[in-house]
């Protein structure tokens, strides 16, 4: 029976101080117990405006109960159905947002914590040793490719491999998983994690084609010449954008995308038994306001930082990440400067960063946003020490795919054009989604874009219209 007067069930982490001294997960996910407690908060509505919430559409109130009942592994199969990333999801989606916040119970209750129970029945399948690979049709004998193995990519192959189609994804770096792998650090998304939800589609037949840049290896036309019959471009937003201040040139400032990647993808935070050098120095400045500043000033620390600081144009209520980063960064000592902005970057005589000057900052009216536009306040700039400078102010569309692909039209930021609802591009036989389409966004978004897309691909292999 549904049990309103429990409460939302808090999870287990580690404490701050010992969490700033290593990398492993923060967040220690729920004992069973705990899981089945949570789970029996669940009213079991009979219109689930959660499954509205989530983008794609898990059946959250089946998967609940059957957590309440203990029967895990059928819960698991059960979110399996629509999505093949669960761990992921369960840790990194902003279920605030999406599901959650459609919870009725949060009209008077806290809402029950959905991804907190997603993550613990993937995780609970990891404890007990089992891998759950789903069912996959008889072959088509049809041909795809996919570019781009972030949860966009990852989830078109696994929705056409699992319909009989042969995929192949194929992934410029070294590793598959996208920003999973070499942005979202260790201590918020373990790489096993990953590594495992990769492996499942593996045995689901996804072939991978690792160190191979779609654009330099082979063209997009190029793979259509090799047998592919449909393409689809899953390529993120990895460009890093820079504030074209003088300075930014120094060393030691990099941006957010290098910066993590040396640190994940790299292994940085285990010098020198990996190979990876990374300077951190004293005081390290973060400027941005969103996840991706949350993982550079929290790494931060955990590589030895005596400060981290965030430096943030507007105020601590427009900031874009999420409130649960925001607290953990809060409870590990980063520093949160509000309403400052750099305007230069002062070196040493060797070129190293040594300074920043920053411009203090109010608010004005809203802007195309929604939120409150920063205005400089004139002649309140000042300079602060520091050893090593982040710069996380959001990504932008590489354009290397768009410029060698003839007939693949791009908007005027460079993302590519796509039908929104099938994922169709410009150009006949490609496909595109998640961040390449709609700018930096979210892996639940990316999976969703994906997901369209295999639908559309599907139809377009088996009854060849366009
Ligand atoms: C540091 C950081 C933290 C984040 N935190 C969160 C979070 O907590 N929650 C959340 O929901 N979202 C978060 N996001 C956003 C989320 O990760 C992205 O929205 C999501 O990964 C987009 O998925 P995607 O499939 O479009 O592309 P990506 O994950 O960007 O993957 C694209 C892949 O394509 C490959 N590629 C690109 N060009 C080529 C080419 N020419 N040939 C071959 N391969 C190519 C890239 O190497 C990459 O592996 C975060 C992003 C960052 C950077
Ligand atoms: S995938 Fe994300 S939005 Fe969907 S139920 Fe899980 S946590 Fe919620």
């Amino acid at each position: 029976m549904p049990d309103t007067k429990i409460p939302r069930q808090a999870m287990p982490k580690q404490r701050p101080k010992e969490r700033i001294r290593n990398f492993n997960e923060v967040a220690l996910g729920f004992s069973a117990e705990l899981a089945q407690k949570e789970a029996e908060r669940c009213i079991q509505c009979k219109k689930p405006f959660c499954i509205e919430g989530c983008p794609v559409e898990i059946d959250i109130p089946v998967f609940i109960e059957l957590v309440a009942e203990g029967d895990f592994e059928s819960a698991l199969a059960k979110i399996r159905e629509t999505n093949l990333l669960p761990g992921v999801c369960g840790r990194v989606c902003p279920q605030e947002e999406q599901c959650e916040i459609v919870c009725v119970l949060s009209k008077r209750f806290e809402p029950v914590a959905i991804g907190r129970l997603e993550r613990f029945v993937a995780d609970w399948e990891i404890r007990e040793g089992k891998m759950d690979v789903p069912s996959v049709a008889p072959s088509t004998g049809h041909k795809v490719a996919v570019v781009g193995s972030g949860p966009g990519g990852l989830t078109v192959a696994a929705d056409l491999a699992r319909l009989g189609h042969k995929v192949t994804l194929f992934e410029a770096l070294h590793k598959p998983g996208g920003v999973l792998v070499y942005g979202i650090p260790e201590f918020r998304l373990p790489k096993a994690i990953v590594a495992r939800e990769c492996e499942i589609l593996e045995k689901i037949g996804v072939e991978l084609k690792l160190d191979f840049v779609v654009g330099r290896t082979a063209t997009v036309d190029e793979l259509f010449e090799m047998g592919y019959e449909a393409c689809f471009l899953g390529l993120g937003a990895g460009l890093p954008w820079f504030m074209n201040i003088p300075g930014e040139n120094l060393v030691g400032v990099y941006s957010a995308n290098e910066y993590l990647t040396r640190i994940n993808l790299m292994k940085a935070y285990l010098f020198p038994e990996y190979d990876t050098p990374i300077r951190v120095g004293e005081r390290v400045i973060v400027i941005g306001g969103g996840n991706v500043a949350m993982d550079a000033v929290r790494s931060s620390l955990r590589l030895g930082a005596k400060e981290a600081h965030i430096i943030y144009r507007r105020s601590r209520k427009e900031m874009p990440a999420r409130d649960e980063e925001i607290e953990n960064a809060e409870d590990e000592g980063v520093i949160f400067n509000f309403l400052l902005n750099p305007v230069r970057y002062i070196g040493n005589e060797a070129g190293r960063v040594k300074q920043v000057e920053l411009l203090k900052m109010e608010l004005g009216e809203p802007d195309a946003s929604g939120r409150r536009r920063p205005v400089p306040i004139e002649g309140s700039e000042y300079k602060m020490d520091v050893d090593t400078v982040v710069v996380a102010i959001g990504n932008g569309a590489n354009p290397l795919v768009p410029s060698s692909t003839p007939g693949l039209e791009t908007n005027k930021w460079g993302y590519i054009v796509a039908d929104a609802e099938t994922g169709k591009t410009t150009k006949k036989g490609v496909w595109a989604g998640g961040d390449i389409v709609t700018g930096a966004a979210t892996v639940i978004l990316a999976m969703g874009a994906g997901r369209k897309a295999a639908r559309s691909m599907h139809e377009y292999l088996t009854t060849g219209e366009w």
